[in-house]
């Protein structure tokens, strides 16, 4: 017997009849993307607490300002950075439909590089003005934008994880299962909110128990 299970993705998985809803303006399902900022430093931060929440005036692209970001290190991972350095990262709520018309603009990509250029100048100002020891330390800053997910990631609109739950949402699940669709059994973040990857794994595993119980096979974990 053949099954077929599908990673489900937000595009197609939106649940049935919220599927509307699910749209990125929905302000009941809401979705995230962000603008990442990650920078090498020549420093050692590791004394420092692992996350500081600062004030901040960035704007992450589109005039969507940032007013308080995560400055966060990695130092507890030593496989991370050489002895004596460290990873810094920042994370920018960010507009996925402006960075996607800046990215696919017909005259280049000049503007797009200009803005995750001025992003990540004005992250490693903040960053130096936290950790006094690593001005003029900053050796690499990379910027990832919504569009940099979808690229690589493949991620519907950006998005780091599925919807995210609000007070408003009724719909919490969706069925592994297609009205009129025999053998085929979905998986992946968008069947659970919030989604992430703990949603994926579990359940891709009760993708295979629903195979199991079909076959009459014993599960085991
Ligand atoms: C930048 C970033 C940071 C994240 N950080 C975290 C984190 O810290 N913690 C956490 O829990 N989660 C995090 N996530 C979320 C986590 O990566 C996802 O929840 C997880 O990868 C979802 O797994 P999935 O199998 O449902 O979907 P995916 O991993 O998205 O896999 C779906 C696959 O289906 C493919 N696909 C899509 N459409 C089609 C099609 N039509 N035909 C064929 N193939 C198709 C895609 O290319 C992709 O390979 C992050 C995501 C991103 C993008």
């Amino acid at each position: 017997m053949l099954y077929a299970a599908g990673a489900a993705d937000g595009d197609g998985a939106a649940p049935g009849a919220a599927n509307a809803a699910g749209s990125a303006a929905s302000k009941v399902y809401p979705i995230y993307t962000s603008v990442h900022v990650s920078l090498g430093v020549g420093a050692d931060l590791s004394r420092r607490p692992h996350v500081l929440h600062v004030p901040c005036r960035i704007d992450s692209g589109g005039g969507r300002g940032a007013t308080e970001v995560g400055l966060k290190h990695y130092c507890y991972e030593p496989s991370f950075a050489p002895p004596g350095k460290s990873v810094v990262r920042a994370m920018l709520v960010a507009d996925y439909d402006w960075w996607k018309a800046l990215r696919t603009r017909a005259d280049g990509r000049a503007a797009y590089d200009a803005e995750k250029e001025r992003i990540g100048a004005e992250v490693a100002a903040l960053v130096e003005a936290h950790y006094p020891e690593a001005r003029g330390k900053i050796e690499v800053v990379d910027v990832a934008t919504p569009t940099t997910y979808e690229r690589y990631c493949n991620a519907w609109r950006g998005t780091w994880m599925a919807w995210a739950n609000t007070p408003g949402a009724k719909i919490r699940g969706v069925p592994a299962t297609l009205p009129g669709l025999t053998h085929f059994y979905q998986a992946g973040q968008w069947l659970l909110l919030p989604g992430g990857l703990p949603v994926a794994v579990v359940t891709g595993k009760w993708a295979i128990q629903h195979v199991c119980r079909a076959e009459k096979v014993r599960f085991r974990p």
